[in-house]
């Protein structure tokens, strides 16, 4: 079946330094892909041993000079998101110590602001809790932390992609009272959502489901809109780690063909929802 509208990927890390770089946003072109979230790789991976503000802004840049190349030298249209991954935190609070991690955080929030506000940056992310397990304090900041980045969402209108553990319904419950308490923003995106969407929703969450074909398909049986992603890292060293940057194109074309998925519901996906979640216009050019 033919599809001319936009199908995008909510989650896409390009890594011109360790990966394919454009060759693979080129790829995920040539299979029907048009627009994408470039969530910004950390710091580490762009070399850069960052333990202040000055130097994730050096890393930011990188990123915001990567979506510009990805908007200028291919057809596929990039939305930038900058964080601080759990995993950064955590580094940075085994290196300096907690508070120190935390204050850092806080610093990034002012930073954030100002890309959004300059309209450099569509959202941030990804910014949570880890997935994995920490000391209790390291556990305690970053539930601190992500409180802080879900008020944030609400001051500023940026929207948000959380990286957290995997998500039981209790933990929809615990991080939706979260969201709650921030004043409901309206733009909170859960980035690796197992796939519920309509819980997600229910907790005050716009559910991003990993283009699996298993994953989608259980998505769509809710009948619930949610954004489709493959994480990719790109990542040389780490083949097959994950989806390929061709997964979100193939998989919704293939859906669509066999009938599982209909246009109406492919474009609540691929341009209504990706539209009123980032505030952006996919038919743009
Ligand atoms: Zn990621």
């Amino acid at each position: 079946m033919s599809w001319d509208g936009p199908l995008f990927d909510n989650h896409m890390h390009i890594d011109p330094r360790n990966g394919r770089g454009l060759d693979a946003v080129r790829d995920f072109h040539r299979a029907g892909g048009t627009h994408l979230m470039l969530v910004g790789k950390t710091a580490r991976d762009w070399g850069i041993d960052a333990r202040d503000v000055p130097s994730f802004l050096l890393a930011y840049e990188r990123t915001l000079g990567l979506a510009r190349d990805i908007n200028e030298e291919t057809p596929v249209t990039a939305y930038a998101a900058v964080g601080y991954h759990p995993s950064e935190m955590t580094g940075i609070a085994e290196a300096c110590g907690v508070a120190y991690a935390l204050e850092l955080g806080f610093g990034l929030l002012d930073v954030w602001e100002r890309l959004y506000d300059e309209g450099r940056i569509t959202a941030v992310g990804e910014v949570g809790r880890p997935h994995y397990p920490v000391p209790e304090a390291v556990w305690e900041a970053s539930n601190e932390f992500m409180q802080a980045c879900l008020s944030f969402s609400k001051r500023s209108g940026c929207p948000v992609q959380l990286h957290t553990e995997h998500f039981e319904e209790a933990q929809f419950a615990e991080v939706g009272a979260m969201i709650a308490q921030a004043g409901h923003p309206p733009g909170i995106v859960k980035h690796f959502c197992p796939p519920f969407p309509d819980l997600a929703r229910r907790n005050g969450m716009t559910a991003s489901v990993v283009a699996s074909r298993e994953a989608v398909v259980r998505a769509l049986a809710t009948g619930e809109p949610f954004l489709m992603e493959t994480d990719y890292i790109d990542d040389l060293t780490r083949p097959g780690a994950v989806l390929g940057p061709k997964t979100v194109p193939k998989r919704t074309l293939s859906l669509l063909d066999s009938g599982e998925l209909d246009r109406e519901m492919c474009w609540r996906i691929h341009a209504e929802l990706p539209e009123r979640v980032y505030g952006v216009d996919l038919s743009a050019p």
